[in-house]
């Protein structure tokens, strides 16, 4: 047996690192395992950070072209140059990796490099040698969901790994999947030029997310251009030498028509990652989804056996991952971990941005709760007309009797940040009104927040 540790760690993404970093804050002997490369998992090595570099980008690209002239700012032959583009998300994901290596030596975690798999409850191979552990977490992430009769190649039909790997814009770009990753990367060839189409099999966008909100957000990507199949599902894809054609068939059944595209991106969703890690030999249970099975406090079946972020059930999103890593980390440590799921935000980084905490009115009625809705529109807020953003609106849903907050809703600019003032009241169990009588600064778009917060009770200012 090689070295022993309090806590092995399986999977250094967000959920992962933060977990091995927390546990070694709180005096553990910790070792992460990951199979790639570089840390970081999924989020920072081909999610979260390059999806965003890229769409930051590509955003000063559509704004350089497209609307500086409104700001009286002339640029003549703004020009793309798409590997310098690449390189420099190479370079935002490179800090962010080498950063999480940097906190592996700061909190004295030793990185055990290779897969790992579970041999028996408290012993972990890695390349050839079995560590002993008193604990382990297992945070394998995700990957893309794969759809029958389209076979990706990660280079005509690509999933997002492939899609942020381009080397040149595609002139038609065809998205399965109508949901968060899917409408972020089209919006990231949209703005370099490609014409982007989105085959969706439900009749909205986004599932999950509020429906109003959803429906605005179809108004105002079809405004820039996205076109929508919605209804349709893709039952084959055959490659060409001129690109791809797709088979598409209405989702409720009926004749099937073709598309051609240059490039298909497959967005379907992505599923728990479990394989080679001896979970079935070892007896941990998993899901009907592949999921592995926790008690909610992140326990399997298996003593000493845990689980965290995209591998269990629950919102794929970085920060549940890593809120689950800390919340873990504490209850191995005897202390009180807890993830509070009701309030957990979730964000959609196209331009306009949708961000959301808490329930959706649909949730909401579902479960028979009377509640009051305060809405205001970007366009009635001073900052968003300055910015020359004023597509979308705050919704702020509360109880009817109590007025506590229970949802909010937003569809405009810098929305992402802009939610997390809501969360932070929902987390302290605060009212519209207790929103609507804080002092927010003017101009800025939070106050748009407040006056959201005004209207559930009928009474906002500037509509
Ligand atoms: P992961 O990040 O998937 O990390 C798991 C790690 O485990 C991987 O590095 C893998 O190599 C490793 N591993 C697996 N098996 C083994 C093994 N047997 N041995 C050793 N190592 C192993 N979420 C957000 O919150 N915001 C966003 O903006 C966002 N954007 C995204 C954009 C894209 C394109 C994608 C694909 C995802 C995005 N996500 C976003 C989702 C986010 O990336 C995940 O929710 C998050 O990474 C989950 O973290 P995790 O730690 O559970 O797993």
């Amino acid at each position: 047996m090689s070295e022993s540790f309090d806590l092995i760690v399986i999977g250094a993404g967000p959920g992962g690192y933060v977990c091995a970093i927390r546990a070694a804050q709180l005096g553990m002997k910790v070792a992460c395992v990951e199979k790639r490369d570089t840390l970081g998992g999924t989020c920072l090595n081909v999610g979260c950070i390059p999806s965003k570099a890229l769409l930051q980008s590509s955003e000063s690209f559509e704004e350089t072209k497209h609307k500086f002239a409104d700001h009286g700012i002339l640029v003549d032959g703004v020009k793309l140059d798409l590997a310098r583009m690449q390189a420099r998300k190479g370079e935002v994901v490179g800090a962010n990796v080498k950063g999480v290596e940097f906190l592996f030596k700061k909190n004295k975690i030793t990185w055990l490099k290779g897969a790992g798999k579970i041999v028996a409850p408290g012993q972990v191979e890695v390349a050839g040698q079995t560590y002993a552990t008193k604990n382990i977490v297992i945070a394998t992430g995700s990957d893309s969901a794969p759809l029958k009769g389209v076979e990706v190649d990660e280079m005509q039909v690509v999933t997002s790994t492939g899609a942020l790997e381009l080397e040149k814009v595609p002139g038609h770009l065809v998205v399965i999947g109508g949901g968060v990753i899917g409408l972020e990367l089209g919006s990231v060839w949209k703005r370099l030029g490609a014409e982007v189409t989105v085959v969706e099999y439900l009749d909205r966008l986004a599932p999950g997310m509020d429906g109003e909100t959803a429906k605005q957000f179809e108004r105002v990507l079809t405004k820039q251009g996205f076109k929508f199949k919605l209804k349709s599902k893709v039952t084959a894809a055959a490659k060409t030498a001129e690109g791809v054609t797709l088979t598409i068939e209405p989702a409720a059944g009926g004749a099937p028509e073709e598309l051609k595209a240059d490039v298909v991106l497959l967005a379907i969703g992505r599923r728990a990652y479990t394989e080679g890690l001896g979970l079935a030999e070892v007896g941990v249970a998993l899901d009907e989804r592949g999921r592995v099975q926790t008690d909610g406090h992140f326990a399997t079946n298996v003593p000493g056996i845990y689980a965290i972020g995209d591998v269990i059930a629950g919102a794929m999103l970085a920060h549940k991952a890593e809120d689950e890593g800390v919340a873990l980390a504490e209850i191995l440590a005897g202390q009180k971990g807890h993830v509070n799921y009701g309030v957990i935000p979730a964000i959609v980084y196209t331009w306009p941005e949708i961000a959301s905490v808490g329930e959706s009115e649909e949730e909401l009625k579902a479960r028979g709760q009377a509640y009051k809705v305060g809405k205001f529109p970007f366009l009635a807020n001073g900052r968003a007309r300055a910015m020359g953003d004023t597509d979308g609106f705050v919704k702020i849903l509360a109880d009817k009797e109590t007025d506590r907050v229970l949802g909010a809703h937003i569809l405009g600019p810098d929305a992402g940040t802009l939610i997390a003032e809501v969360a932070i009241a929902m987390e302290f169990g605060a009212s519209a009104e207790d929103v609507a009588r804080t002092c927010h600064a003017h101009p800025t778009l939070s106050e748009a927040v407040k006056e959201a917060a005004l209207a559930v009770d009928g009474r906002p200012l500037h509509i």
